[in-house]
C-alpha cells in the first residue's frame, strides 16, 4: 500500500511536468494510500490480521509505513530539484513513467509497466522505483524493459537503474538512483529462453516450491504444503 501510494504520487508529479508542490503531491500521496486502506479494510477490518512482514503489529507498521512513504514522496521531489535527470517523452508523445508495454520475448507475450525512463547524462535508462529495504537481486527487470523498448520503438537503452527512496529510523539516507547497471551484460537469447521454459513449465502446472524469507509476504501460505498447511 505504501509502495503503491508512493508510485502514484510520483506518477501524478511527474505528469504534471513536475508542477505540482511538495504538498500537493504528497496529497495525492494520501488519496492513494485511503483508497487503498479503504480496500483492504473491506477484506480484513480488523488490523491486528494484516501481515507485516516483521514483528510490528499492524496498526504500528500502518502508522510507521504511512510516514515514511510520505517522507519519501517529499524526498523524491527534493531529488528532481536538484537532478538534471528528465522523464523521457518517447517517439509517440508518450512521457515515460508507468509505461505500458505489450510485447514478444520469443514466442511468449509479455505485459508490463516502466516505472521511469529517464534522460540523463549519460543516456537514456529505465529505472525502476523501490520504496522497500530489500537489495535487487539481479537486473532481470531492467533488461526486459530495455527489450521493451527495442520490440516498441527499436530504440536501444543500455543503461537501467533502481530509483532507491529515502530511508528512515536508526540509518536515515536521502532516495537516488544505483549507478547506472549496463543492461547488455544481460544476453537476450537466454531471455527468451527464460521466458519460454517459464511459460512451458506454467502451462504444463510446473509448479515447484521455493520456500525462503518471502514465505512470511506469501498470499496463499496459509494453503501451502510445503509450510505444513
Ligand atoms: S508459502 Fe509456499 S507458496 Fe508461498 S512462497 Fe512459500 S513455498 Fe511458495
Amino acid at each position: 500500500m505504501q509502495g503503491s501510494a508512493v508510485h502514484y504520487a510520483v506518477e501524478c508529479y511527474e505528469l504534471s511536468g513536475r508542477t505540482l508542490s511538495t504538498s500537493q503531491t504528497i496529497a495525492r500521496y494520501r488519496e492513494k494510500w485511503d483508497a487503498d486502506m479503504a480496500a483492504g479494510l473491506a477484506v480484513q477490518p480488523d488490523v491486528s490480521k494484516w501481515r507485516t512482514g516483521g514483528f510490528k503489529s499492524g496498526t504500528k507498521d500502518l502508522a510507521d509505513r504511512y510516514d515514511l512513504g510520505e517522507h519519501q514522496v517529499a524526498d523524491y521531489v527534493s531529488y528532481t530539484e536538484t537532478s538534471t535527470d528528465t522523464i523521457w517523452t518517447t517517439p509517440d508523445g508518450r512521457l515515460a513513467i508507468e509505461l505500458q508495454f505489450d510485447i514478444m520475448v520469443g514466442t511468449v507475450p509479455v505485459r508490463g509497466f516502466i516505472d521511469q525512463i529517464v534522460s540523463t547524462a549519460y543516456g537514456l535508462s529505465v529505472r525502476d522505483v523501490k520504496t522497500g529495504t530489500k537489495k535487487q537481486s539481479s537486473a532481470l527487470q531492467l533488461a526486459l524493459y530495455r527489450r521493451a523498448i527495442w520490440e516498441t520503438y527499436r530504440i536501444d537503452v543500455i543503461w537501467g537503474d533502481f530509483f532507491t527512496c529515502a530511508r528512515k529510523g536508526r540509518s536515515p539516507r536521502a532516495g537516488g538512483p544505483t549507478d547506472p547497471i549496463d543492461l547488455t551484460t544481460i544476453d537476450q537469447h537466454w531471455l527468451e529462453q527464460q521466458y519460454a521454459a517459464m511459460d512451458a513449465a506454467e502451462r504444463n502446472g510446473v509448479y515447484l516450491a521455493n520456500p525462503g524469507d518471502h514465505c512470511t509476504v506469501c498470499g496463499v501460505q496459509k494453503f501451502c504444503k510445503a509450510k505444513g498447511n
